[in-house]
């Protein structure tokens, strides 16, 4: 004999109660697909201790002409002719000088480091934009013009942005 009913197939959730209202403890979880597209050799980069950055070679390129500046983060096509961009890695040693930085105190959801911690914009000849970072140094308040040099995260990578830092020199 079948049971021709519709079944709970879930998981009998935990009650508490607080001031007389039931609480639910109802846990959740989800995961998160989404790819990294053409910037995958950014990433995979990082995880292997390089700063894979692009430049435009277009000599079609109103701007570039050929002969563009670096893009970190990098783009994987040319925001002003939208021809692919060539990639390269930065060569060592890597020096950058901070523009800028702030003091985080405390993080927004999500955020995977511990903090407080220093936010710095970094410098770099040749590249047209100005990355953001992190300071590796916990207490070290960084200063306008200050060098630093990134350190990537090769052991247990993240495979996200936080596997550069940049420290002190
Ligand atoms: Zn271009």
């Amino acid at each position: 004999m079948t049971d021709n009913t519709v079944k709970f197939i879930g998981e009998v959730s935990k009650v508490s109660e607080q001031n007389g209202a039931w609480v639910i403890e109802w846990p959740r979880s989800a995961t998160h697909f989404h790819t990294y597209g053409k910037l995958t050799p950014y990433f995979k980069g990082l995880a292997e201790g390089k700063l894979m950055v692009t430049r435009c070679v277009n000599a079609g390129c109103p701007i570039a002409k050929g002969n563009g500046e670096t893009w970190l983060p990098p783009r994987a096509d040319c925001p002003d002719c939208h021809a692919p961009m060539q990639w390269h890695e930065v060569p060592k040693p890597i020096v950058g000088k901070v523009y800028s930085y702030t003091y985080v105190k405390r993080g927004g959801t999500g955020l995977e480091i511990e903090t407080p911690y220093y936010q710095i914009d970094v410098e770099l000849e040749g590249c047209c934009t100005i990355p953001k970072g992190y300071l590796l140094d916990v207490g070290r308040e960084p200063k306008i013009g200050m060098k630093v040099t990134p350190v990537f995260r090769t052991k247990d990578p993240t495979h996200t942005s936080l596997d550069i830092a940049w420290k002190a020199l």
